[in-house]
């Protein structure tokens, strides 16, 4: 028989032209945070879910919580945050 667990997922959220390219986040997280070209970073296979505000999403389950958890709380101008299912900001 299979079994399906529902993995808890939750919502990276990076407002990518506050980013003053500091890389504390990548020290933290180096698989999800990678410095760019341009000076900033980009918050690895994450969308543009906000084209006005710059606001880059990445989806991640209960696996990848507690690295990013320490990137939101390592960044020195806090724009990354985190949030729940429920849309509850946890980082
Ligand atoms: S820690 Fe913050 S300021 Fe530094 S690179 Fe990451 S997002 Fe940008």
């Amino acid at each position: 028989m299979l079994y399906l667990v529902k993995m808890a997922k939750y919502y990276i959220r990076l407002k990518r032209t506050g980013c003053i390219g500091a890389v504390s986040c990548e020290a933290m997280a180096p698989l999800h945070w990678k410095l760019a070209d341009d000076g900033k970073i980009d918050l690895i296979n994450s969308k543009l879910i906000d084209k006005e505000n710059d606001i880059w999403e990445l989806v991640i389950d209960e696996k990848d919580l507690e690295k990013n958890k320490d990137a939101a709380k390592a960044c020195p101008v806090n724009v990354i945050e985190i949030y729940d299912e429920k849309g509850n900001k946890i980082a």
